[in-house]
């Protein structure tokens, strides 16, 4: 089962995509993950993201398509995915139906995380990250030091946390996101799963849970 989540960063992707890849034991495919993982690791491809990341510039069309390919390919291999944080732009959108059209396959569902701009500030404001390890948590505003509960490094606010980025991101992600589900569409067999991602993350998990077992179970063969 391929799945695709979208919605903007802080919407609560990252929880509701590593909680439904653990129930149903497909790969978490992260964007986010996966380009701090070559940055951290120097390679050709990381040394080029950190370019356009640091001068905000959005990548260049076909500049991830290697990668996520190569993540999709390995996925399917093993039953399938949940890809989250990708494509956040219409050219990545038709990047990813080509990926999938080339590895003959299709999306099964479209998680759309509906996300008002004051509640993805509002987390942001809060968020803590792990930089050795990705792990990502919730400042509570105590003044003890932060450590990462997997691997004790300090935690921190990532540079990008910052209310202006923050907007920016949000209309960047709103100005592509119709033009992104129109071209999802068409490679999905379900539907678009529309989501209120002002909802608690426990609620999010279960409702999305039933909604992806009813297509689990409406499907032939099932
Ligand atoms: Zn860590």
């Amino acid at each position: 089962m391929n799945i695709e989540i979208l919605g903007p960063r802080g919407s609560g992707k990252t929880i509701l995509g590593k909680s439904i890849s653990s129930e149903l034991q497909l790969k978490y495919i992260s964007l986010g993950e996966i380009s701090r993982a070559e940055i951290r690791n120097d390679t050709q491809l990381g040394r080029e993201m950190s370019y356009f990341i640091d001068n905000k510039i959005l990548y260049p069309k076909g500049f991830l398509k290697e990668l996520i390919r190569r993540n999709i390919s390995d996925a399917i291999e093993s039953g399938g995915f949940v890809l989250d944080g990708y494509p956040r732009q219409r050219s990545e959108a038709i990047e990813l139906k080509t990926i999938m059209e080339e590895l003959n396959t299709q999306l099964d569902i479209v998680i759309d995380l509906d996300t008002p701009p004051d509640i993805v500030k509002q987390r942001a404001e809060k968020r803590l990250i792990c930089t050795s390890c990705d792990y990502q948590g919730v400042d509570l505003g105590t003044n003890t030091s932060h450590d990462c509960p997997n691997c004790k490094s300090v935690l921190s606010k990532r540079e990008d946390d910052r209310p202006e980025e923050i907007e920016r991101m949000y209309n960047l992600y709103v100005a592509e996101r119709d033009a992104i589900l129109d071209i999802l569409r068409p490679i999905t067999v379900y539907d678009v799963l529309k989501l209120d991602g002002t909802r608690s993350p426990g609620y999010l998990v279960s409702i999305a849970i039933f909604h992806l077992n009813n297509f689990i179970n409406s499907r032939p063969n099932s």
